[in-house]
């Protein structure tokens, strides 16, 4: 019987089981490779700050975020490492070079706004990100833009490319393991004709996720970009229990009763009792994070080791669920995801990826760090 008293929703971040990880992937990679640490989207869901501070400590090369303003945050934290900005808008410019972020440079008209942007400074160096797209079609540079990126280049001296990469677009796919390498192959053709042509200059290349790291370490180039992996979410290819799960997501029961036959539970009416039930009413709904699509039997949760269906539909603060065949109280812990319940099992109930559930535990769900 579990112990432990929460008090409403946590989702807890275990940030030994993060050091593991990270310390995995490192030793993957070998000496020699850099690594940046993806924690765009409140670090997966997991505290960017926090996060932050310990890859800090633990001294990665670099982060990545997906706007501006999660790079502001991070500075307002204290964080010193370099920080790669993937999508800024031109909007904030000016906060980017403030708080010292490095934008990907994906487009002309983008490189363009940039260049207009830097161009009020004297005697500055702006370092950049250029992307390529190798296959994605997603953002980036395709081969025929390259000579006129060489140009605008060779024109805007105070610009200086920290790093050239792509992205793979299903490195965990073993059915797209001829189009990664097509990709890894190109990437290496597009990214040297910009190397031989600013000599001077020493850009990083970097194309690995996490699962490209483990199935394409031909391709680690300069850097590998984590994400998933860090989180301790189960990636292709990685040897079983050598990653640790980071998150765990809990909460409690508020209230438990005892429901006749027949009986309908929550909204709409859609929980229609088949038997004599026990129905606990648990402090998490869909504006945690807790997807309605759990709802009717679709998403199960952990009560004291027992998976427990859902009944009826998920509410907005609350779900209910059925304990007719598990001891248990008001007040006892219920398992979301983590250690002991999959978090890529309970995506799959929904069609969808542990990315989306990690990344939707929303902002009121309380992180506590241990
Ligand atoms: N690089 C880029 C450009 C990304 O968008 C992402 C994640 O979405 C990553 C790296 C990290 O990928 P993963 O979480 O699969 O390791």
């Amino acid at each position: 019987r579990l112990t432990l008293k929460v008090h409403g929703t946590v989702f807890e971040v275990n940030l030994d089981a993060l050091t593991n990880n990270l310390n995995f992937y490192r030793n993957k990679i070998g000496l020699g490779t850099k690594i940046m640490v993806m924690v765009k989207a409140f670090a997966y869901g997991s505290g960017s700050a926090e996060v932050a501070s310990l890859l800090e400590y633990h001294k990665v090369d670099y982060l990545g975020v997906a706007y501006t303003d999660e790079g502001v945050v991070l500075r307002q934290n204290g964080i010193k490492l370099p920080i790669m900005v993937l999508n800024p808008q031109p909007e904030s410019f000016a906060k980017l070079v403030e708080y010292n972020l490095e934008p990907e440079i994906y487009s002309f008209k983008l490189f363009e706004q940039f260049l207009n942007f830097t161009n009020r400074f004297t005697n500055k160096i702006f370092k950049i990100h250029l992307k390529i797209d190798t296959g994605m079609h997603r953002l980036g540079f395709v081969e025929q833009d390259i000579i006129s990126v060489i140009d605008l280049l060779n024109q805007n001296p105070t610009i200086q490319v920290a790093s050239i990469f792509s992205h793979l677009v299903g490195a965990d796919e073993s059915e797209h393991n001829a189009f990664s390498k097509l990709q890894i192959e190109k990437f290496e053709q597009m990214s040297q004709q910009i190397l031989a042509a600013i000599p001077r200059q020493k850009p990083l290349r970097h194309i690995c996720n996490s699962a490209g790291i483990i199935r394409f370490p031909e391709a680690k180039f300069d850097m590998v970009r984590l994400g998933i992996g860090l989180y301790g979410v189960e990636v292709t290819g990685v040897e079983q229990n050598a990653l640790q799960t980071v998150g765990t997501l809990k909460t409690v029961i508020s209230q438990i009763k005892h429901l006749q036959a027949g009986t309908t539970v929550g909204y709409s009416r859609k929980g229609v009792l088949e038997r004599e039930s026990k129905i606990a009413t648990i402090a998490i709904g869909y504006a945690d994070g807790f997807d309605r699509g759990f709802s009717k039997g679709v998403g199960k949760v952990l009560v004291n080791g027992v998976a427990c269906p859902v009944v009826g539909n998920v509410c907005m603060d609350m779900t209910m669920i059925d304990v007719t065949d598990v001891e248990c109280e008001e007040g006892d812990e219920v398992i979301i995801f983590g250690k002991d319940l999959s978090i890529t099992e309970l995506a799959q109930t929904i069609d969808t990826i542990p990315y989306e559930i990690l990344t939707g535990v929303s902002e009121r769900v309380k992180r506590v760090f241990f």
